[in-house]
């Protein structure tokens, strides 16, 4: 019987056999081989059961094994091991003046585990953290490295690959030179002749928050890259003290604003590196569709509000670059990310969750693959044109389905 270990949110129980935790390379290889069903636990962000092997399988955590961040300066590259968390890795990186070109909402996520997923942050040029990926290091199923760079035909399939292909030890990352970010929120900013395009491209990374008690958005948080032109931002008002982008949470906890310069990566995040939550008691959804329907998906979803406000603490609306990913959920198409933050009762956000994926579905809206969704698995299938080429790479990989699950499975099945 296997310890008990929940995600972060706890609303998931890994119902695994066994729970793994090597302390070497070797030690992984041999646990990989001699395990018929293995699923790999990140930092456990996600609030679905995409990690779950079934109560047959192992979990493994690679979060014993000696964490690697290797900077190489000249070629602008660092290696990292796939357990290392994102605060982490942009510490070491911003001491050799470099810097990653986005960042997620908060810090605390393993590297390999918020790839696998599509984990984005925000800003019109800004594609997914994968896209910075250039080489993964794989243990396939039967305990052998297997090493996919950029330029190789499998690439676009192993990056994004929802962990079913073997466990991610190490990947290897674009650099750029490092950059300063200052961050202004402001308020009030209505729905009624929103010029999102506009609004969206007004600085380096933009977030509009809503908690869809009325039609507009309370806050608006910019991120401005100091080295880049400083647009005007005349839509809002800017707000005159720091703010939580939950109406009424202190906002101790979120990064510096009020325009303050800072590093990039105590910038990008929203919420700060030293403030580690170890659980939350939320639930979150979200879903990616083309950039060209923002507006009328924000329509849509106004017309839900009633519905949608008495179980959500906010809602997000960020953008993302299109990437070619095969299971990315930006894949192909420059998108607007529309986020859901629910309250932790899963009974009372489902239906509403139904909801909200009826008022989006006519712009074929593709689920993020760690957070709450119930898109039957063939409608999120067809919406992955790649989808046939991932399926082929996994049966290369993986042909006993050693790393699939109940939820690999649903998006693999023909
Ligand atoms: C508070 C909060 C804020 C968030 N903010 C954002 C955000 O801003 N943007 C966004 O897009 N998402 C966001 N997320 C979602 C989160 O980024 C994803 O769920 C991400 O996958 C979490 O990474 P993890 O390491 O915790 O992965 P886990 O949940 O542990 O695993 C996710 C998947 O990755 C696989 N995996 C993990 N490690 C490996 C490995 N080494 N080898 C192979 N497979 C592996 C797992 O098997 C599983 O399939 C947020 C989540 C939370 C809780």
């Amino acid at each position: 019987m296997m310890q008990t270990v929940t995600n972060w949110a706890r609303n998931i129980t890994y119902t695994a056999e066994e729970f793994g935790r090597p302390d070497t390379l070797d030690a992984l290889r041999a646990l990989v081989a001699g395990s018929a069903r293995v699923r790999v636990l990140g930092s456990g962000h996600s609030f679905n059961r995409i990690a779950d092997p079934g109560d047959d399988g192992l979990l493994l955590s690679i979060a014993g094994l000696p964490p690697v961040v290797d900077v190489d300066p000249t070629a602008r590259t660092v290696r990292v091991s796939g357990g290392v968390r994102y605060a982490e890795l942009a510490r070491a990186v911003d001491a050799h003046g470099l810097a990653l070109p986005t960042m997620a909402s908060l810090p605390h996520i393993s590297v390999a585990g918020s790839v696998a997923t599509g984990t984005h942050g925000s800003g019109v040029g800004n594609r997914p953290l994968a896209a910075a990926v250039r080489e993964v290091e794989l243990v396939t199923a039967d305990g052998s490295t297997v090493t996919v760079a950029r330029g190789d035909a499998r690439f676009d399939g192993a990056v994004t690959s929802l962990g079913a292909l073997g466990v991610v030890t190490a990947l290897t990352l674009d650099l750029e030179p490092s950059y300063r970010v200052e961050q202004h929120v402001f308020t009030g900013l209505p729905l009624a002749g929103l010029d999102f395009g506009a609004v969206m491209a007004a600085a380096y990374s933009v977030s509009l928050f809503t908690d869809w008690r009325e039609p507009g958005f309370g806050q608006v948080w910019l991120k401005r890259r100091t080295d880049r032109p400083l647009a005007d931002f005349p839509w809002a008002t800017p707000a005159t003290r720091a703010l939580h982008p939950v109406p009424g949470m202190p906002a101790g906890n979120c990064t510096e604003q009020l325009g303050v310069p800072g590093p990039w990566h105590e910038r990008l995040p929203h919420f700060r590196a030293e403030f580690t939550p170890s659980s939350g008691d939320e639930l979150q959804s979200e879903y990616l569709l083309p950039r060209s329907a923002a507006l009328d998906a924000l329509h849509a979803l106004d017309s839900v509000r009633e519905a949608v406000s008495p179980v959500l603490r906010i809602c997000e609306v960020r953008t993302v670059a299109a990437d070619e990913q095969w299971l990315s959920p930006a894949h192909g198409r420059d998108s607007v990310a529309l986020h859901f933050t629910w309250i932790e009762d899963t009974q009372a956000v489902l239906p509403v969750v139904r909801r909200v994926e009826e008022a989006l579905d006519a712009f074929a809206p593709r689920p993020h693959w760690g957070k709450v969704f119930t898109v039957p698995p063939k409608v999120v299938r067809g919406r992955y044109p790649r989808l046939p080429d991932f399926r082929a790479l996994a049966q290369q990989l993986d042909p006993r389905g050693k790393f699939t699950n109940a939820f690999v499975q649903d998006v693999l099945d023909d």
